[in-house]
């Protein structure tokens, strides 16, 4: 039997519609590349969305059509996440770092019927534009020197539009993982999950959004739905600060001006923001807190930050799981710490919100699930309402029998549920929040004629966070040296995966089953170095 409370189906349109009736007039701020400013609002977006659905519609799409965008953060890539979603399309946010195989893999794997793209990625377009024989439509955020302007575009309509109804479960978003070894894995969001990850975002212990909130996310629009902060922001009705570019003159000068209270990014993000502040002899600007995850926040610039007066909320979560799983805040002993175990225990990687379960189990026994002491480390798994459960287009479940994802990342849980992260069982290495294919890299090296066997690991950097190192076993006989090898890597792989160090070596570590055992490859080289850094 039901209770007797109303229907409500949870569909994303529910949020820009309250955004705009309760918060119209709060404002969203755009810094363009050209260095040109505009100023909208949460009403404005809202307007601008339904003539965006308008318009997609008379395109000929239909719900579960899908939308790439490849953009950075702005009020129109905003439009877009609520005009697609409000037609019943799924927007398909594309990361145009990636490389043109995986470009054209995803947007072809997406089936992606429209792309609408940043003028800064024109040459993109230019390259891949024969790749994508089912792309139909491009449309360009800025001007329409190469094709439609997405102003001229949406202008033409009058907004009378009603959103589409559909299931809560439908798909709104889909955004592709290069974590994993072969193709990108995409990742469908839909209504539902989104609205109760960003419920779950709000909280104080979470993403900390508040009406009073002057939010600049410098986590790209393209990167796991900007940790569901558009939404989240949305739902707070707070004020958002967008660049078009990620350049920390830009950054450090509208978050002073602005009065910018909150920020989100990776590590690498807050380096170079110190960088700027040290060389110009400038403060840095002086944030409530700091979201900072997508790789360890190192404990320097968690110090900075602190004793700064900036809150360092220390998050974890990835592409899988929309991305939050979890975040670090103050516990309730906090005001009876030191410093120094305050810096400590920001460096874990913090609690999980409400929603999500996490586990971990032994590395060899998955069905030996280990006790939350603090001390023995394992595979972290996680489930919850906004976890995958199954990859696009994938046949099988990413999920164990009992709804677990494994993450691939290693650590331990703490009796308070503290998350702390040790290793990652995925032969990937994060540099700069970008990944690099530690196999590929492999399986590159070994086509050197003196190679016999190449194993490559990511080393701790101040600036990346990881840099890929190679250790190789030369072929009897053989000789080489490692510029050699990097040379002989360079036109196989982009210039940003070339190993920072070629070390070479006797042997290499191997588990029982004859596979590399990167575990014991880092164990042994605990101590090592990059060289310059
Ligand atoms: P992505 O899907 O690109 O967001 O990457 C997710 C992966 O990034 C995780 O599985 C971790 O390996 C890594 N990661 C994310 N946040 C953190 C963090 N706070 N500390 C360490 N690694 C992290």
């Amino acid at each position: 039997m039901l209770g007797a409370m109303q229907d409500w189906t949870m569909r994303v349109t529910h949020v820009i519609d309250h955004a705009a009736r309760e918060a119209g007039t709060r404002e969203i701020l755009t810094y363009w590349a050209d260095g040109t400013e505009t100023r909208t609002d949460w009403a404005g977006i809202r307007r601008d969305a339904l003539k965006m659905a308008q318009a997609l519609q008379k395109l000929g799409l239909n719900p579960g059509d899908k939308v790439a965008s490849i953009a950075m953060n702005h009020a129109r890539h905003l439009v877009s996440w609520f005009g697609v979603a409000g037609m019943g399309g799924v927007l398909h946010t594309v990361n145009p770092r990636l490389f043109e195989d995986q470009l054209e893999y995803i947007i072809n794997h997406a089936d992606d019927r429209v792309v609408i793209y940043d003028a800064m990625f024109q040459p993109i377009i230019d390259k891949m534009k024969d790749r994508w024989p089912n792309v139909e439509h491009y449309i360009c955020f800025d001007s329409g020197e190469h094709t439609t302007a997405f102003e001229d575009w949406i202008g033409a309509e009058d907004g009378n539009f009603e959103w589409v109804e559909g299931s809560e479960r439908d798909p709104c978003m889909i955004c592709y993982t290069s974590g994993t070894t072969g193709n990108p894995k995409g990742v469908q969001y839909e209504h539902r999950s989104t609205i109760l990850h960003a419920m779950a975002g709000l909280q104080p212990s979470a993403l900390n959004c508040m009406t009073s909130s002057v939010y600049l996310p410098v986590v790209p629009m393209f990167h796991a739905a900007s940790w569901g902060l558009p939404y989240a922001g949305a739902m707070a009705g707070m004020k958002f600060v967008f660049s078009q570019v990620n350049d920390p003159a830009v950054l450090d000068m509208l978050m002073k001006r602005e009065k910018v209270t909150d920020s989100a990014g990776v590590p690498t993000v807050w380096l170079a923001h110190f960088q700027y502040c040290d060389a110009n002899n400038l403060e840095l600007p002086k944030l409530r807190a700091a979201t900072i995850g997508g790789s360890a926040a190192p404990k320097f610039m968690i110090e900075r930050l602190m004793k700064n007066g900036t809150r360092v909320q220390h998050a974890w979560g990835m592409t899988e799981t929309s991305p939050i799983g979890t975040v670090g805040g103050p516990t309730h002993d906090w005001d009876e710490l030191s410093f120094e175990d305050k810096v400590a225990k920001t460096m874990m990687q913090g609690r999980p919100i409400f929603g999500v379960e996490l586990r971990t189990v032994d590395l060899d026994d998955p069905t030996k699930v280990l006790p939350r002491d603090g001390e023995t480390s394992g595979a972290l798994q996680i489930r919850g309402p906004w976890v995958v459960k199954r990859y696009f287009k994938a046949e099988e479940d990413a999920v164990t029998e009992d709804g677990w994802f494994n993450t691939g990342d290693v650590g331990m849980l703490h009796p308070d549920g503290t998350l702390q992260l040790t290793d990652r069982t995925k032969d990937v290495i994060k540099s700069g929040g970008e990944w690099i294919s530690s196999v590929e890299l492999e399986n590159a090296a070994v086509g050197h004629p003196a190679v016999a066997e190449a194993a490559c690991i990511g080393m701790y950097h101040p600036k990346w966070d990881e840099r890929p190192v190679l250790f190789v076993v030369k072929k009897d006989g053989q000789d080489c040296d490692d510029k050699s090898i990097v040379n002989f890597l360079s036109d196989k792989v982009a210039k940003w995966w070339l190993p920072d160090a070629v070390e070479f070596v006797d042997d290499i570590p191997h588990t029982a089953t004859g596979k590399i055992s990167k575990k014991d490859l880092r164990d042994r080289f605990s101590d090592y170095k990059l060289p310059e850094a």
